[in-house]
């Protein structure tokens, strides 16, 4: 299994949860090195292989070799498409061309990169043994996030429709390609969006009252990665508390 952006948070849990299901795993991410070596470690104590692999996932030559080290650790079974990124909350009428060029570089680009690898690497067609593609959307993809970052909600509507068109293409490519949109997962994002106590501020708003944690999502992810959902494909499957 290839988790991107791996090293914390959603994509942290769930390489962990897979290692302790017998996976073994690619942790990716950018720059936190010492981050994903202490997943690296925590899957190996779980029995798993593990590596860590830095790649920005927006850059095409990087996600090149991020595949080239996966191919090398192992064929590839799963992606987990889960690196993404949001910018500071603010209107869009204030939204500078760099910021939308940045969250879509990473989240859409990014991500249709790392599907196009994987599709390349299981495909039936291409000579692989096929898998599963689990894309990490967000709540934001059905709410819009108003006066917080509509650009980085518009990227996640992105990775919705790319879930679906991919998950139909493929059907008989032996992938099945899904999608989760988590709600407000206590993670660092909400830091990165300016507001590090934003899933305590807005628990009022979920319908369960509480924040979700990143192994509440994991557990749902690695439920589509498994054979445990065998019939299900192009499906966007809420872990939102209810929101
Ligand atoms: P996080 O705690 O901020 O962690 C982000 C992870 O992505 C880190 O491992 C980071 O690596 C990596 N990353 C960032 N940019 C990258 C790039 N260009 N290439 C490769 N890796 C990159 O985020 P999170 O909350 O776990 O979010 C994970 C996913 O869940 C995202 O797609 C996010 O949109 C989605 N999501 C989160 C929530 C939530 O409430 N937390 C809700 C809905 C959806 P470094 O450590 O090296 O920086």
């Amino acid at each position: 299994m290839l988790v991107t952006g791996a090293s914390r948070g959603i994509g942290a849990a769930t390489a962990r949860m897979a290692a302790a299901r017998g996976w073994d795993v690619v942790v990716n991410y950018a720059n936190n090195s010492g981050a994903a070596d202490a997943v690296v470690a925590e899957c190996e104590a779980a029995g798993a292989r593990a590596t860590a692999v830095q790649a920005d996932v927006g850059d095409e030559a990087q996600v090149l070799a991020l595949f080239a080290a996966v191919a090398e650790f192992g064929p590839l079974a799963c992606l987990v498409n889960n690196a993404g990124i949001l910018h500071p909350q603010s209107p869009l009428a204030e939204f500078s061309v760099e910021r939308l060029a940045e969250v879509t570089r990473v989240n859409v680009i990014g991500a249709t990169l790392c599907v196009r690898e994987a599709v390349r690497a299981m495909s039936t067609e291409r000579g692989g043994s096929g898998g599963t593609i689990v894309n990490v959307s967000s709540a934001a993809a059905y709410l819009g996030s108003p006066n917080e970052y509509i650009d980085y909600a518009a990227t996640k509507g992105a990775l919705d429709t790319l879930t679906v068109g991919l998950a139909k293409e493929v059907a008989r490519q032996g992938i099945r390609v899904n999608a989760v949109r988590p709600g407000l997962i206590e993670t660092d994002i909400h830091a990165s969006g300016g507001m590090p106590d934003r899933v305590e501020r807005l628990a009022h708003l979920i319908p369960m009252g509480r924040g979700g944690r990143p192994d509440e999502v994991a557990e749902t992810i690695l439920f589509l990665a498994s054979d445990a959902s065998s019939y299900v494909t192009g499906a966007l499957l809420d872990v939102s508390g209810g929101r």
